[in-house]
């Protein structure tokens, strides 16, 4: 088996899939700006044929992760079939997903027997008004969505992973608030940088970098060191309040980016392979798929497009005009 090594030495052991360009919720600072992106047409999207076609091809270079997102990945019809499809490859040992929690509730256990291993929610804030205001969507679903957490839990999904994306003026103020929510539950509470991606309106003013949100919360509490994920291949540094039966990471992929250890491979619900989140699309994979392209052809192709990956990311001000994709195509 030849890993898929790039020219820095990089192993991609992890894909990252979007199934759907959709989402039911519109963050503001994630959605693309008006006019920049139109929805794709069904036939556009790469079928469950497809996905399990390439994520073997992979399985079978050294990838043994795979993390299905969106858009809002439960807006795909039939995916705990997607998931049971996964799950026949035998060398995959992790297929997670990334989920705002919203449709989670009617899907779960469906979702846990055909092989879903690992559930990230996404909530930014703590606050039902917040909610509504920074997702345009109605204060119900922020009580759906702290439903959907409670469920994941008592269906095994455990540590149940939460990202909250902190923005200033915005949520900084619930940091301490989302530490208690670990006290409580089984959680892995996940604060991540605000990145700049194409159209999504970044700014230096409402970001905040990791080390500020630790300091603050070091001034509040005892925080162990748990472990620096991003020695291997990993996005998190880890602590815990001791005691508590969750922890915190902070994900910093703008004020100390991990891209050394980066084993990450992405893959847009039409099928366009990307070697890094913040570099344009290199490879159309549908084409390949769909034009009897062998699986030489396709690792090939991969292959190529990651002697191509740039040894890191530049940094963050040039990145907002990097012709990448809005993250709700490119899956999160
Ligand atoms: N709809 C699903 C969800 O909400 O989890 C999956 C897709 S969403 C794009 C995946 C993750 O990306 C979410 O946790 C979201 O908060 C995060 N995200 C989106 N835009 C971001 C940005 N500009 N900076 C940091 N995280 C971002």
């Amino acid at each position: 088996m030849n890993q898929l090594v790039d020219r820095w030495g990089r192993a991609h052991t992890y894909l990252r899939l979007s199934v759907t360009d959709r989402c039911n919720l519109q963050c503001n600072y994630c959605v693309a700006a008006q006019g920049i992106y139109t929805h794709v047409h069904r036939e556009e999207l790469l079928s469950f044929e497809e996905i399990e076609r390439l994520t073997r091809l992979l399985a079978n270079h050294g990838v043994h992760k795979v993390r299905l997102t969106g858009g809002e990945p439960l807006l795909r019809k039939g995916l705990p079939e997607l998931v049971a499809r996964l799950r026949t490859i035998e060398t995959l040992n992790t297929i997670a997903m990334t989920t705002n929690g919203i449709l989670l509730k009617n899907h779960i256990g469906e979702l846990r027997r055909a092989g879903l291993t690992q559930l990230t929610i996404s909530l930014d804030t703590l606050r039902p008004k917040r909610f509504a205001r920074i997702t345009g969507a109605s204060v119900r679903l922020f009580f759906s969505v702290l439903e959907a957490v409670e469920l994941a839990i008592a269906e095994g999904f455990q540590p149940l992973k939460l990202n909250v994306v902190v923005l200033r003026g915005f949520n900084e103020d619930e940091l301490e608030d989302f530490v208690e929510l670990t006290h409580r539950l089984p959680l892995n509470v996940r604060f991540i940088e605000f990145m700049p991606l194409q159209g999504n309106s970044w700014d230096r003013q409402r970001f905040i970098a990791a080390r500020e949100m630790l300091e603050r919360l070091a001034a509040r509490y005892e925080l162990r060191f748990l472990a620096d994920a991003t020695q291997v291949g990993g996005t998190t540094r880890d602590f815990q309040v001791p005691g508590y039966r969750g922890w915190i990471s902070f994900i910093a992929p703008i004020s100390a980016p991990f891209c050394y250890s980066c084993s990450r491979l992405r893959v847009t619900a039409t099928g366009l392979l990307k070697v890094c989140l913040f570099a344009p699309p290199l490879v159309d994979l549908r084409r390949l798929l769909r034009t009897g392209a062998t699986e030489e052809d396709i690792i090939g192709a991969i292959h190529n497009a990651l002697q191509r990956k740039a040894v890191e990311h530049p940094p963050a001000e040039e990145l907002s005009s990097v012709p990448t994709l809005p993250m709700t195509v490119i899956g999160g």
